[in-house]
């Protein structure tokens, strides 16, 4: 059967150069332990230390500014733990968007739990977050906002930079989760104005389960999560994946040379996808904003339609998309993210997101429709399950 894969901002599959890296550090003498004082861990901490520069080189950093994480939920959760922590005396004041990632939703909640005050920045209806409105909702006790650079679920690009600057005038610590950025859209600190960032490896065809977290220095942050070691100066204790970590900085590498290539590639497979799906006049609207959103993703509402049923057609067919977030998938409640965008539980329900990557052609575009129509009349000729 012929299958096509549209779900990039879930996972992506391993670049064959990134596996091949990875496979030298799983076979042979690459097997040391970074803290080793001998051979095989001066070879597993000269691999590291590489790996930690082409990570911050590709972001604008300096390589100690680098931790090495299990992913973006674990860096998101060090970025507001850490910086609450060492920040906890001067407030106790948060300010997050209400379409994050739970990464950072429940962080955030969890902090709500132990004290703090947290603010929720509302989005408009193309799920952009307004800048002018968080100025006006900081206050003497804020010590961390934390914005996502581009939303998962709908793609919107969110002015950061323009946060970045409210935050760096009052000395706010400012924390972005630029997970589904990297690798798309140019992710620099100091355009940015971040002191804090969060990066997943299995986003950009590197391994699932490692990532990184970039602390500015200089940043009053306090490692709140996981103690042992002295791994990562202290910043995050555990003996490193190498193997994973090692595979990340290939993937971060490969990401960044074909980077404006691939986007301008890939914004074209958008624009003609989103334009087909929009004409083809089966009750479809765009979430997410017209222009402002990922060059990959395209993002929408059938009317009517449960989510559910429409992605089950489409595996049937070869078709493996999403309806906005893998981790909320299976679950009944629509979207935190659409809700937050306005958008009525009716159409809600029925979100489509097609993300496409590397392996995605015109030709899959034109199969995805040809595919797409007889399954939404299908659909739309059931009695809708509000289930
Ligand atoms: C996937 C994702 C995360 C979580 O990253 P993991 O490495 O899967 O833990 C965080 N934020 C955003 C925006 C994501 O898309």
């Amino acid at each position: 059967m012929r299958r096509i894969y549209f779900d990039h901002s879930a996972t992506t599959p391993v670049h064959p150069a990134v596996a091949e890296e990875m496979g030298r550090f799983l076979s042979g003498d690459n097997f040391g332990n970074p803290s080793s004082a001998h051979y095989y861990g001066f070879l597993a901490r000269r691999a590291l230390a590489e790996a930690r520069e082409k990570v911050a080189r590709a972001i604008g950093a300096a390589p100690a500014e680098i931790v090495f994480t299990s992913g973006g939920t674990e860096s998101a959760n060090l970025a507001v733990h850490g910086a609450a922590r060492a920040n906890s005396r001067r407030g106790n004041h948060v300010l997050t968007s209400a379409v994050e990632h739970h990464a950072v939703l429940d962080s955030v909640q969890a902090l709500k739990r132990e004290g703090f005050a947290v603010a929720m920045l509302p989005v408009d209806r193309f799920g952009l977050v307004d800048a002018a409105a968080a100025a006006a909702v900081l206050t003497e006790k804020t010590i961390l906002i934390s914005i996502m650079q581009a939303n998962n679920e709908v793609g919107t690009l969110m002015p950061v930079a323009e946060i970045g600057k409210l935050a760096r005038e009052r000395g706010i610590l400012f924390h972005v989760d630029a997970v589904q950025a990297l690798g798309k859209i140019p992710v620099q600190v100091d355009d940015l104005g971040v002191d804090l960032l969060s990066l997943s490896a299995h986003k950009i065809y590197g391994p699932k389960g490692v990532g990184a977290l970039y602390i500015r220095k200089g940043t009053p942050w306090k490692q709140s999560l996981c103690h042992g070691g002295s791994q990562e100066k202290s910043r995050r204790a555990g003996t490193e994946n190498v193997p994973g970590i090692i595979g990340f900085a290939r993937a971060v590498e490969l990401a960044m040379a074909g980077l404006v290539e691939e986007s301008r590639r890939l914004s074209l497979l958008r624009d003609k996808l989103i334009g087909a799906v929009l004409n083809a006049d089966l009750g479809a609207t765009l979430t997410g904003h017209p222009r402002e959103r990922l060059p990959n993703h395209a993002s929408f509402c059938f009317k009517g339609i449960e989510s559910r049923l429409l992605l089950r057609e489409l595996d049937r067919r070869g078709i493996a998309a999403s309806s906005g977030s893998a981790c909320t998938a299976g679950s009944q409640e629509p979207s935190h993210v659409l809700v937050a965008m306005g958008i009525p539980p009716i159409e809600a329900y029925g979100a489509l997101r097609l993300t496409m990557g590397r392996s995605n052609t015109e030709e899959d575009i034109d199969f995805f429709l040809s595919v797409l129509r007889p399954v939404v009349e299908r659909l739309r000729s059931l009695p809708f399950q509000d289930v």
